[in-house]
């Protein structure tokens, strides 16, 4: 695609994110927790393309399908493990967004960070930061090349198989065509997509509680935000559902339970398969 082309894409689409306001993957303040919980419930407009469709085609995806990416973000944390287990056990597929310095402080992160790695294709290992921004979002996205050597830093520590990374603190999209992206965070984007690396967003979150850690949407209200999403198509790609989720949400049996529940309602509707985010349509290879 034209190179102008593209940039009057993003410009429209800052723009979009700029009136949207940006997400959050974090362990940040409840401010954060209020604007994630805002963007929960706005609806998103599929931007995929005929072009993209082609792609998912030649992916062997079963288009006939809707296509749910379960992901959890910044570990190796207390409750990866139950994570790993609950969607082994039930047969479904998962992403894990990781984060590099949680490998390095948590006495078994490497360990955690191997069985995810070589769990593919059932499971896939992602790169969401070395430090998670260190919580300074607006510092690390100020300093474009400074946060690509970040990403760049981990991709090496963590052994990521695929140039597949999430924004900590902010919901970007950077797929072959497509640089989606708040203003705050295009710098960075621009320069990942540049670099030949894929950015994963998210449609729909399973919010927590910054008090305590814990999943707020019961398993039926969340499995019923997805039937939403997708009868109305309220998504970044047609068809192909990214939910977020955090490791941490999950270490106490209850909510691994909960968990649990989720995946097996999900199932129990026959439309639905679950892949790993390396099978979105229109990623660079
Ligand atoms: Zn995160």
């Amino acid at each position: 695609m034209p190179k102008f082309v593209k940039k009057r894409e993003v410009l429209l689409l800052v723009l979009v994110c700029f009136l949207t306001g940006f997400g959050s993957c974090n362990q940040a303040s409840s401010t954060n927790q209020q604007k994630q919980d805002s963007i929960a419930k706005l609806p998103i407009k599929p931007v995929i393309g005929a072009e993209n469709e082609s792609v998912a085609f030649k992916q062997n995806i079963d288009t006939n399908k809707s296509t749910i990416y379960l992901t959890f973000d910044d570990g190796p944390q207390k409750g990866t493990i139950g994570c790993y287990n609950t969607c082994k056990s039930l047969g479904v597929k998962a992403s894990f967004f990781m984060v590099g310095l949680h490998q390095r402080i948590k006495s078994d992160g490497k360990e955690l960070v191997t069985l995810i790695r070589d769990g593919y294709p059932e499971f896939l290992l992602a790169n969401h930061s070395y430090g998670h921004a260190n919580g300074k979002y607006k510092d690390f996205y100020h300093h474009p090349q400074t946060a690509l050597q970040d990403f760049l830093i981990t991709q090496d520590s963590l052994k990521v198989p695929k140039k597949i990374v999430r924004l900590p603190g902010n919901r970007a999209w950077v797929r072959a065509n497509d640089v989606t992206s708040s203003h705050l965070v295009s710098g960075v984007a621009n320069l990942l997509d540049s670099t030949g690396y894929n950015v994963i967003g998210w449609d729909l979150e399973w919010n927590f509680s910054h008090k305590t850690g814990r999943p707020i949407q019961t398993p039926e209200k969340l499995a019923a935000q997805v039937d939403s999403a997708f009868a109305h198509q309220n998504m970044h790609i047609r068809k192909h559902l990214v939910i977020l989720t955090h490791d941490r949400m999950f270490q106490r049996p209850a909510d691994s339970l909960s968990l649990a529940k989720f995946i097996g309602l999900l199932k129990s509707n026959p439309n639905y398969v679950f892949e790993t985010v390396d099978h979105l349509p229109g990623l660079k290879n």
